[in-house]
């Protein structure tokens, strides 16, 4: 599925990713990177992510919003053109676990 819902004010990406020795440009968006040379526009991710959160716009997969971070889009890309950002999944758990301290606070009430 491709798909053009992205907006203008999205852009492209954030910037190029710090986290890759490889010395080949990924674009950083929010939650993900995405590798441009690796990727050959199989739409897989597109696909089989459950938010709907990548889109093909101008040849480039495009992070939108409403990423949960489930690690789909990297763990079936055949092309190791998607990555999650370790700082975006370090602060997803973080989230993940004060959420659940405050929940087990509330039921001890
Ligand atoms: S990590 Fe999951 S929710 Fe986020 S873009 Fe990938 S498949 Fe979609
Ligand atoms: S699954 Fe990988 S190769 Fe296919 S479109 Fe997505 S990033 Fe590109």
């Amino acid at each position: 599925m491709t798909d053009d819902r992205v907006d203008s004010a999205l852009a492209f990406g954030t910037g190029t990713s710090s986290d890759h020795a490889d010395g080949i440009r990924w674009v950083d968006y929010t939650n993900i990177s995405w590798n441009p040379v690796f990727c050959k526009r199989c739409d897989i991710c597109i696909e089989i992510c459950p938010k709907d959160t990548l889109v093909m716009r101008n040849d480039a997969v495009i992070e939108v919003e409403n990423c949960i971070l489930c690690g789909l889009c990297e763990r079936y890309c055949p092309d190791l053109a998607i990555e999650m950002i370790p700082s975006a999944v370090e602060a997803h758990a973080a989230r993940s676990a004060e959420r659940r301290t405050s929940e087990g606070a509330a039921t001890a009430d």
